[in-house]
């Protein structure tokens, strides 16, 4: 639903919501120029105001072409905004099938775009302690761009480096020393947490809860397993890799330049081939083939309702869409964050960026076409009427054993345990496009793949109403 923002832009859709807030997609309604907009709540924030203070400080101080673009930012009363390049691609955890992974050369792509995002950091003395392909966005030409760095702190000033103590990150990323030891160095934890994402890109799955003696999958690795899962699912160089970043001890564990040295980092990877010790399925009801038929009614979504866009199939490369880069028009975006100039800190124009109180819906909004845009495998088209489809999912959601609530009209709020017996909270929104019922998923709360996961087995459930898209797109 698109509500009025700043004089000439809307907020079109919520990207994505954490812990203080959520992520809107601002768009400028003459030029279709997009920019997200971080939306923190300082109330809600309010046990560690110094944190967001800190994001927009490190956020300031950052131009990689793998690390989401920081616009600005500006205060209003209790609210934060951070303007934000928009990452059309959506999370990297999107990309990832279930116990699957992803092809080699895609997930090889974006680990060395990874690595150059973090080496930029390293550099600059920053760690950003929560790599997770939640954190990794993608803009629409799949180039990878770290994101949010609400944990983020430096870790070096002046050429003296710091030890950290803090714990925090998500467990199942965070390295073993962080849980065991007072002072660690910051890099090797980064590091870690890239090699579980490696992981999961390669396996479709997390290695374990957390890199404790508590956990078995942990100590199956150090004991050299690696005929279990995930590690049968990895071909054996971006194994002897892994083996590499995952070792317990960070001194001895490999550094960035190490990596870049490493015979998996530099090959030159085909694209199209096949992952030799992954099985391939087979079944149509295979995770490979249910994946296939996301991603293809996901670019469907962008064919069949691109209005008088150029059409086109997922062999082909997309077309770029309307959406200027700040570098060539910086002078809109500028508007939105404060009015002239580039200095972030100081709003020479407070008024430019005010809030319309009222935050109205406009109706038939729902239509907008920067909805089509915004690149989600987590969804589907129905068959049947708005009404039918809410009845349907709630139905058999309930039935399936998750909590049901409706938070607003369009919109069903699920909560669950994932299989770690971790809270597993998504939000359904239906909305109507263009005549049919579109059913859109989205993480409020949890792990990302269990989240995909749990995503598939709802829509298999639901098959009698999801619309079949094959007759109009043709797959690679
Ligand atoms: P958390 O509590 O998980 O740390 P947060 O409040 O810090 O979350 P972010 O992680 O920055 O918020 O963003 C939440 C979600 O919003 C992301 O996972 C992503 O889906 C979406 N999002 C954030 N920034 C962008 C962007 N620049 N472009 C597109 N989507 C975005």
């Amino acid at each position: 639903m698109a509500v009025p923002f700043v004089e000439g832009w809307d907020l079109v859709q919520t990207l994505g919501e954490g812990a203080y807030g959520e992520v809107q997609l601002a768009v400028n309604r003459k030029t279709e120029e997009a920019v997200a907009v971080k939306i923190v709540d300082m109330k809600r924030a309010a046990e560690c105001p110094e944190n967001i203070k800190k994001e927009i400080c490190i956020n300031k101080m950052l131009h990689h072409k793998n690390i989401v673009r920081f616009y600005g930012h500006r205060k209003e009363g209790n609210i934060q905004y951070l303007f934000l390049e928009y990452c059309r691609g959506g999370e990297l955890f999107d990309r990832i099938e279930p116990d699957v992974g992803m092809p080699e050369h895609e997930a090889h792509s974006f680990f060395q775009q990874l690595i150059a995002g973090v080496e930029y950091l390293h550099g600059l003395g920053i760690t950003h302690r929560d790599i997770k392909p939640e954190n990794l966005l993608l803009d629409d030409r799949d180039q990878l761009k770290i994101s949010d760095f609400g944990l983020a702190t430096v870790f070096r000033h002046g050429g003296k480096e710091r030890l950290l103590n803090k714990m925090c990150g998500t467990l199942p990323y965070v390295a073993p020393e962080l849980i065991k030891t007072r002072g660690f160095h910051a890099e090797p934890v980064d590091v870690w947490s890239c090699g579980i994402v490696l992981t999961a890109m390669l396996a479709g799955e997390l290695p374990w809860d957390q890199p404790n003696d508590a956990c078995q999958e942990y100590c199956d690795w150090k004991e050299k397993k690696h005929y279990l899962n995930p590690w049968k699912k990895v071909d054996s160089v971006p194994l002897a890799l892994l083996c590499k970043i995952l070792t317990e001890h960070p001194d001895t564990r490999i550094t960035i330049p190490g990596i870049k040295k490493e015979r998996w980092f530099t090959k030159i990877i085909k694209k199209g081939l096949k992952r030799s010790r992954v099985s391939s399925g087979g079944g149509s009801d295979s995770p490979g083939n249910l994946f296939k038929h996301i991603r293809s009614e996901m670019e469907l979504s962008q064919v069949s309702h691109s209005g008088d866009k150029t059409t086109y199939s997922s062999t082909q490369p997309e077309p770029r869409t309307a959406m200027p880069a700040w570098d060539s028009n910086p002078s809109l975006i500028d508007n939105l964050v404060q009015g002239k100039g580039l200095s972030f800190s100081q709003p020479a124009c407070p008024d430019n960026m005010l809030l319309n109180s009222q935050l109205l819906g406009t109706p038939g909004s729902s239509q907008n076409p920067w909805q089509r845009l915004v690149k989600r495998m987590t969804r589907f088209f129905t068959r049947v009427d708005a009404e039918n489809s809410y009845s349907t999912l709630k139905d058999n959601c309930e039935k399936m054993g998750y909590v049901c609530k409706k938070t607003c009209p369009n919109q069903v709020t699920l909560s669950t345990m994932d299989r770690r017996n971790n809270k597993l909270i998504f939000k359904v929104s239906v909305f109507e496009m263009e005549e049919r019922i579109l059913l859109d998923f989205r993480l409020s709360k949890g792990d990302g793949l269990e989240f995909k996961r749990h995503f598939l087995k709802i829509k298999k459930k639901l098959d009698d109403i999801v619309a079949n898209q094959k007759l109009t797109l043709s797959t690679t």
